[in-house]
Formats: C-alpha cells, structure tokens, sequence
C-alpha cells in the first residue's frame, strides 16, 4: 500500500519536496505556520490540516523540514500547548528528519522517537532549492538500515541520490564534513582570484589554468566566484543564491558545535571560515550567495594595502 504522508515545514525547500510527492501521487498532508507556505502548498496538490498534530494522525510517514534543531525537538516531543507528534501518532510510524541540524539534536531526536515507540532516519540533503524543485536532491543518511530501504522509494521521488552514512547523527555529520570543506575551498578559491588580480593575471587565464589543475574543485569549476567563466554561477547575477551565506555560517557553525561534542579542537581553517561567514552576514551579505564572500576578501585585500602604503609612507617621512 502507498504509504500517507505528512510534511512539516513547507519552506523554500521543503515546498518543492512536498509538491514532488504529491505529483508522484502519494497522498501528502501538509502543515506550514507561514500563511504563505500553506496557499503555495494547496496549490501543488497537497492537502492542509489545521495543526503539525492534525497532519500526522493518520501518516505511516512523517517528514520534517525546518530550520533548526530546537523546532524539530520541540514539535517530536510537544510544549506546554501542544501534544507531541510523537505521541499523535501509530506506533512504528516512520519519521523522517531532513532538516540540517546539530548531530547531538539528530541524537535526542532519534532517542525520543525510540522511547515514543516510532522509528526514525535523519536525511539531511544538498542541492538546495533548485535541487528541491527538480526533484535532484542528494540524502545524507543516519538511522537504521532497515528504516533506511523502507525511506528508500519516497526519498528517490524528491533525489536523484541517497547514501546511508551509518547509525544515529552520521547523516548530519557527513553532511556538515561536506559543508565544511565547501565553506573552506570557497575563501581559498575567491583569495587566489583577488591576488590573481592583484598580481595582473586575468579571472579567465586564472580559470583556464586552475580548473586544469590541482587547484580544481566545486567552488571553482560550478560557483565560480567571479563573472565569466562558469555562466550559470551565482557572480553572474549579482550573487543571488544558490546557498546563502547565512546557510553557510549556520552549517559551519553546526560543524564548530559537533567538534566540540566530540570533544575534539578547532585546528585551525574551520573555525576561521565560521567567523568569516558570520562577519560577512552581519554585515548584509546574509542573504548573498556564499561565493559573495570574495567581496568580503577583497575589500579586506584593498584595506591593509592602503594601510601597508601609509605605514611606508611614514617610514620614509620619519
Ligand atoms: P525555510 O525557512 O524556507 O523553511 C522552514 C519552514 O519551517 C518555514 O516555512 C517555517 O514557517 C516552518 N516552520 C518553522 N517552525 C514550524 C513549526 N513548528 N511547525 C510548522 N512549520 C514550521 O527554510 P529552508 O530554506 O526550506 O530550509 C529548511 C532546512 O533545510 C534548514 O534546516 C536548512 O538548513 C536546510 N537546507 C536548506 C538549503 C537551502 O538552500 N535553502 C539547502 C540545504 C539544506
């Protein structure tokens, strides 16, 4: 039998998602506290209850996703006003976290579904609203395998890719090891541009050369960071994202609190790209696409150059 589904969270990317099931003919209840996200869903064919509670009563599948650890934890186990999804359901019900969160909430999320009597995965994803809206997501899996091939089918209609990562938390842990690596090439990829500029190479000569050689990565060859050689890249269109640098800085800083669970040091390069996202979306770059943070680098470049000339200069003056 098809399974019922219900969806938490209607947002950027889990409209898209939700919309993809229920063109696939599952049979999907939705629930959003954004008025918005609710007239959008209803019109992408699937049906709105009155409450997150409502939604799930009668699903054998529950998929959230919000926008952190605290409204995934909340809405599991409930509040003051509102009964837990947890308890509003069968048991051995299936719930289905894609959010991106901190591995210790995917743990207390995982371990409160267990005592609930419910089963859980957590399948954070990449791709980003574009991915969500052509059905091309990649799921980063943690759970139980058994619960894994029975997700199989309803996460292959929202991806083209599924990997299990391995038990509880290692969905989440692969997915910001990912982001951290993305977070780190970007700066490095967009410091290489500024100095190429600096040094008189041009963006399309520094191009040719590094995407032929080992300096190739996704930041460079998919999300160039400067105009020209990639044509779809978010530089191109005034750094519309793509992912946005405040996304960024919330993985970052999701991979900062999963060092310190695991009770390991910040080395270095992490923890220096976390601060670099943050100051460069305090300062309105938040909803800039995270390539945007050679702006951020260059002005930096101009700024100690300036202050390295006058320094010179009062050298040569005393
Ligand atoms: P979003 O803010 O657009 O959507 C989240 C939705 O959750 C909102 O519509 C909000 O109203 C709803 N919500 C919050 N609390 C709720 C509650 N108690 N009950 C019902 N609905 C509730 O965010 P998004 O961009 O769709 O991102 C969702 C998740 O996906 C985040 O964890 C994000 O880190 C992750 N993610 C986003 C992208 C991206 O490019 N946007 C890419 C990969 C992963």
């Amino acid at each position: 039998m098809t399974p019922r589904i219900a969806f938490i969270g209607l947002g950027h990317m889990g409209g898209p998602m939700a919309a993809n099931l229920a063109k696939a003919g599952y049979e999907v209840t939705g629930f959003d506290l954004a008025a918005s996200s609710l007239d959008q869903a209803r019109d992408n064919g699937i049906r709105i209850a009155e409450s997150a509670v409502t939604a799930v009563e009668a699903a054998d599948v529950v998929i959230t996703m919000l926008p952190a650890g605290r409204h995934v934890l909340e809405l599991y186990s409930g509040t003051a006003d509102s009964l837990g999804l947890l308890s509003a359901v069968s048991p051995g019900t299936l719930f289905i976290d894609c959010s991106t969160i901190a591995v210790a909430d995917a743990l207390s999320a995982h371990a409160l579904a267990a005592s609930a009597g419910q089963r859980s995965l957590e399948a954070p994803v990449s791709g980003g609203v574009a991915g969500a809206a052509a059905g091309t997501l990649t799921f980063m899996v943690g759970g139980l395998d058994a619960d894994f091939a029975q997700a199989g089918p309803i996460l292959d209609t929202m991806g083209k890719r599924k990997v299990y990562c391995g038990g509880s938390g290692a969905g989440q842990a692969a997915k910001i090891c990912n982001n951290m690596i993305l977070g780190i090439t970007m700066i490095a990829v967009s410091e290489a541009f500024v100095l190429g500029e600096q040094l008189g190479v041009s963006n399309d000569a520094l191009f040719d050369v590094t995407s032929h050689a080992s300096g190739q990565c996704w930041a460079l060859t998919s999300n160039c960071p400067v105009p020209g050689p990639v044509p779809g890249s978010p530089a191109n269109h005034d750094f519309r994202p793509g992912f946005a640098s405040a996304l960024m800085a919330k993985d970052l800083g999701l991979a900062a609190d999963a060092l310190a669970f695991a009770g390991l040091q910040d080395v270095g390069l992490g923890g220096r790209a976390t601060d670099m996202y943050r100051a460069f979306s305090d300062d309105g770059g938040a909803d800039k696409d995270f390539s945007a943070i050679i702006n951020a680098i260059r002005a930096q470049t101009a700024e100690s150059s300036i202050a390295d000339q006058r320094a010179a200069t009062a050298t040569d003056v005393a």
